[in-house]
């Protein structure tokens, strides 16, 4: 064994940089972090090679003062920390670590000016060693760029992926931190190409600002196919967006966390509002949302990571309940609505056709048909009571799945099957919880045969099945008989119903909560109970269907996240036919 030794410097820095300067998107975080911290309100970002190359960073915030400038680069010099009260933390950065660990692996310069008319200075650091102090003519601010990063450590260098893919990281993380802070204007160029760009966004009203921003951001979409989620009192105030169910995404990367206005990733948070979604979304698809999350100081830890994008609450517990139980609300709320970014891919699918004269002559069939209509004073009835039926009246069926109907602002496309899919859903799960599950008796019981293994695991899960509102009977030694069944399954194919429930409830994960289990045996089974596409309908029927969709809950979104609906308002079809 060596004598114990105290580490050098240099060491002790490349160390600290193993912990906050992973790559070369922790750069940009660490540097674009102290940009905010410095009050600027403009930050330009260029970036070479995935930032292999270059990183450089220009603010016009605070500055830096010169007998400063050498100080900034010491390892735990921080201009952020009262002292005394770490709980206190205001600002980004406080661990006075970012810029001696960047130093250390990298060639580093970095100017700095804290005037308006002297001169500025520059710091240059090669590896950790310091090469030259000297006067620059600056403009107020602070510009670092970072060149050939992990030059020196070649073992980090050689975990770093393709410059693509870690362009992407840096976009990714520019775009969070560019939400978050809705009043500053971002410039992010990658190899001298413009990536993202965000106006200085001087709206007076604070909604309105985060919308401007975000349409910046995400686009006009993720404003239109998204509800408000706010929530506020003592223990916590939520405000943010959040994408409606059939606005799905295909992995996490559209959902934008924030706590004290803190960029964070951490999957637990993240896997919360997987569980508020659940039942909504199919498993492999993801709710889409920009969620704010304010609480008080002292309830939250931050300084858990060096790069501090994780977070540890005091009352974990309380903050999960809150969130899932607000998503719940809200998403009851959003109701029967679907997600509008449909209807613009269904605008994209048609397209205009030239005009011809059976086109026109048809038009004017119609037109007739309309006049007709107005004439008729039911017509005029039911006009007014468009306002109070936003699913609007059946027209027609097409294609034998399609239900078209008039609605106040236009028209709505209802996939029949689907639609019918989430409404016995909805119905039998409301029936489980009020214990009023209607059965109907079978006059001509079902007998299934079905394998010994299936019938010894069966005996014991009878009961069960029996509170799902299906009765089932052994009989014999190797056939189970149907009895009773929920009057709202009763016309369907009661063997294949019988033997998913039997595999569902034979597959159920104990480990489950209830509701969970509930949610799963009843989801597999709400298709067979569903008008089936291929079948045609009365228009009674399908404004039965229509008006049963209004009062159900969730009826937007079948259960498995596909919407049940489209709608085309007016405008967009006047627009298709050249009229705005
Ligand atoms: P920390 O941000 O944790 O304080 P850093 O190593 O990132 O530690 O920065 C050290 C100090 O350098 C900061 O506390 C701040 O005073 C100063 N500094 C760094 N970057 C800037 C900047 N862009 N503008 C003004 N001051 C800066
Ligand atoms: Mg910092």
């Amino acid at each position: 064994m060596n004598k114990i030794r105290v580490l050098p410097n240099d060491l002790i820095n490349k160390i600290a940089a193993g912990e906050v300067v992973e790559r070369p998107m922790s750069v940009v975080k660490e540097l674009v972090e102290n940009s905010i911290d410095a009050r600027a309100s403009k930050i330009d970002i260029f970036i070479s090679n995935g930032g292999k190359s270059e990183i450089k960073v220009v603010d016009n915030g605070m500055g830096i003062e010169k007998n400063d400038l050498k100080l900034s680069v010491q390892r735990h010099a921080t201009s952020k920390l009262s002292f005394n009260n770490l709980e206190e933390i205001s600002t980004l950065g406080f661990r006075g670590e970012a810029l001696p660990s960047i130093a250390s692996v990298s060639d580093f310069i970095m100017q700095s000016n804290n005037t308006i008319n002297q001169d500025g200075v520059m710091i240059e650091i090669s590896s950790g060693k310091i090469k030259q102090i000297k006067p620059v003519k600056k403009a107020k601010g602070t510009s670092v760029t970072v060149k050939n990063l992990f030059s020196s450590t070649p073992a980090r260098l050689k975990f770093l992926k393709s410059d693509n893919y870690e362009s992407l990281l840096i976009k990714d993380f520019v775009k969070k931190i560019a939400i978050c802070n809705f009043g500053v204007e971002f410039n992010l160029i990658i190899n001298e190409k413009k990536i993202l760009k965000t106006s200085r966004n001087s709206q007076k009203d604070l909604k309105k600002k985060f919308e401007f921003r975000i349409k910046e951001v995400l686009g006009v979409e993720f404003i239109q196919n998204s509800v408000d989620f706010i929530y506020n009192d003592n223990n916590a105030k939520f405000f943010g967006l959040i994408g409606l169910p059939t606005f799905n995404y295909p992995n996490t990367k559209n959902q934008f966390i924030f706590i004290n206005n803190r960029v964070i990733s951490d999957k637990s948070l993240n896997q919360i509002f997987k569980v508020g979604f659940r039942d909504f979304i199919s498993h492999d698809r993801f709710p889409q949302f920009v969620v704010f999350i304010d609480c008080p100081k002292d309830e939250v830890d931050i300084n858990v990571h060096p790069a501090k994008n994780e977070v540890r609450f005091k009352d974990l517990n309380k903050i999960k309940s809150l969130i899932i139980s607000n998503l719940k609300k809200t998403i009851l709320e959003i109701g029967h609505k679907s997600s509008l970014s449909n209807s613009s891919e269904a605008l994209k699918k048609f397209t205009k056709k030239p005009i011809n004269q059976n086109l026109i002559l048809k038009e004017e069939n119609n037109l007739a048909d309309l006049n007709n209509l107005r004439n008729d004073d039911a017509a005029s009835n039911f006009e007014n009571n468009l306002e109070s039926y936003p699913l609007g009246f059946a027209k027609s069926q097409f294609h034998k799945n399609y239900i078209i109907s008039q609605t106040q602002g236009g028209i709505v496309i209802v996939d029949q099957h689907a639609a019918h899919e989430r409404i016995v859903y909805e119905h039998l799960k409301d029936n489980f919880y009020k214990k009023s599950i209607k059965k109907q008796i079978l006059l001509l019981p079902e007998i299934i045969e079905l394998d010994k293994i299936i019938i010894d695991n069966l005996k014991e899960k009878l009961s069960l099945i029996e509170t799902f509102g299906l009765k089932i009977e052994m009989f014999g030694k190797n056939s189970v008989i149907v009895r009773e069944v929920p009057v709202i399954l009763s016309n369907c194919n009661l063997k294949k119903l019988a033997l998913d429930f039997i595999e569902e409830v034979l597959e159920l994960d104990n480990s489950l909560e209830v509701e969970n289990q509930i949610n799963k045996v009843y989801s597999r089974i709400a298709c067979h109970g569903s008008i089936r596409s291929g079948r045609e309908m009365q228009i009674d029927e399908m404004n039965d269907l229509l008006r049963k969709m209004e009062i159900t809950p969730h009826s937007g979104q079948c259960n498995h996240g596909r919407p049940t609906y489209i709608e085309l308002n007016i405008d967009e079809i006047e627009k298709l036919f050249g009229r705005k």
